[in-house]
């Protein structure tokens, strides 16, 4: 079904705003197998609006607008849809309730304008909006489909979650269905090269690699009549998959993140964790932060940048620092075990580096990075050389961090495959 989205704003136009519901709505579409051939943004203007909808209309069978269904001047995707489709717009009493509703609750007036939300194209579907005022809208004209959507992202995710996903898979013939390998530690030329042969063979399902910071994902989508065939058409090429990248897979499911799978085993095993870091100010505890309970397993996350508080906080040792510098295998060795016994956590992941633009010398060029990790009473420091600017340093430093930490836990435990 090949669709296209238009996002309506002069504010993403001037770069005022980044176009998120257009990233948004592409995956969501790639992802239940409807093709976007084409993307376009438009100002607020009715006549350009008109013009590039009917543009779609002529080479697209489903067009997704999202934006300018508010109540104001300038919000005029709605009137401009209905006047392209020839439909008149008339009131539709639901929504008519449901704003008034939606103002009773939030203890506000509505003003004038806020009744023209309300107004829908003649014959349209009208699609509850559950965080705000102005409905999405859904027209069927001529065997293609129109859908507009509110523009703030906070009412049109969990619209198009909720439904618009399952109004359109329900509208596509096949049923469409993806797996998604999630890999790290194995860079996206050398991961494409080792499943070449399927990648070449590939019809349905279809294969395909995204590289990521620090990580690879593989994306297998079947097509089959129903979801039953589509799995039966997924499960041997993950298979395959498995036994080619092994460990370095950390996870099939969508959803989850690195750093996900890192709390989950830690939880598991019933560890806590404390981070020490260096280069990276505080990212990998935000990194772990960000998975809800993630206070089970985080005892404490130190920001020991200066050599001071190195040895301060962490016991890092002056000759130590002196001897081979802060960016070094011992320290990065001292740091782990000192995070572990100053805070009595049972797992520590430090890390120190250069994350440039300055600071790199001919033996150690900005880039080089030690983590360590201390894990079951035994401290491991692995070096990386990584290229990029400062910020991209410093996240790969991020993911390699936890995957080293996750790699660990796999070895000394009986939960391989990833579970
Ligand atoms: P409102 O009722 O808020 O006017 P609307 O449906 O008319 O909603 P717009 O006026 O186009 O939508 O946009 C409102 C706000 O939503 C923008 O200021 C912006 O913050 C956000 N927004 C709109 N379009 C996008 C987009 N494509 N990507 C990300 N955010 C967007
Ligand atoms: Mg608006």
């Amino acid at each position: 079904m090949i669709t296209e989205l238009i996002t309506v704003g002069t504010e993403i136009l001037l770069g005022n705003i980044v176009n998120t519901n257009a990233q948004f709505l592409a995956q969501k579409c790639a992802l239940i197998g409807y093709s976007v051939f084409y993307q376009s943004t438009v100002g607020d203007n009715e006549e350009r609006l008109a013009d590039q909808l009917k543009t779609a209309l002529r080479r697209s069978d489903v067009v997704i607008l999202s934006g300018g269904l508010g109540p104001t001047e300038d919000d005029l995707t709605k009137e401009t849809a209905a006047k392209v489709c020839k439909k008149k717009l008339i009131e539709d009493e639901n929504t008519k309730k449901r704003i008034k509703n939606y103002f009773a609750r939030t203890k506000r007036k509505p003003s004038d304008n806020n009744w023209k939300q309300a107004l829908v194209p003649e014959g349209a579907i009208v699609v509850d909006n559950d965080n705000g005022t102005a409905p999405g809208i859904i027209m069927e004209i001529d065997g293609k489909t129109i859908i507009l959507l509110p523009g703030p992202p906070n009412e049109l995710i969990p619209m198009v979650n909720s439904k618009i996903v399952p109004y359109l898979k329900n509208k596509m013939p096949n049923t469409i269905l993806s797996a998604m390998v999630k890999i790290c530690g194995i860079g996206e030329s050398k991961a494409e090269s080792m499943i070449r042969d399927l990648i070449d063979q590939q019809t349905n399902p279809t294969i395909a690699t995204y590289a990521k910071t620090g990580e690879v994902h593989i994306r297998v989508t079947a097509s089959a009549s129903n979801e039953k065939d589509a799995k039966k058409k997924i499960k041997p090429i993950v298979e395959e998959l498995r036994k080619r990248f092994g460990d370095a897979i950390y996870t099939v499911k969508e959803e989850e993140t690195l750093e996900h799978v890192v709390v989950r085993k830690l939880q598991k095993q019933g560890l806590t964790i404390c981070t020490a870091e260096s280069c990276t100010g505080g990212m990998l505890s935000s990194r772990l932060i960000n998975v809800p309970g993630a206070s089970d397993i985080l005892k404490i996350g130190l920001v020991t940048y200066s050599n001071r508080a190195k040895r301060k906080f962490i016991d890092v040792n002056r000759d130590t620092l002196k001897k081979y510098g802060a960016v070094s295998k011992e320290t990065a060795k001292e740091m782990a075990k000192g995070a572990v016994f100053k805070t009595d956590a049972d797992v520590s992941l430090a890390v120190t580096g250069i994350a440039g633009p300055d600071g790199g010398t001919k033996e150690k060029p900005v880039g080089t990075v030690f983590i360590g990790c201390y894990y079951n009473e035994s401290v491991v420091v692995e070096e990386f050389h990584f290229t990029g600017d400062r910020n991209k340093i410093r996240e790969l430093t991020v993911v390699n961090a936890l995957d080293l930490l996750r790699r660990r836990m796999l070895e000394n435990h009986e939960e391989k495959n990833n579970d």
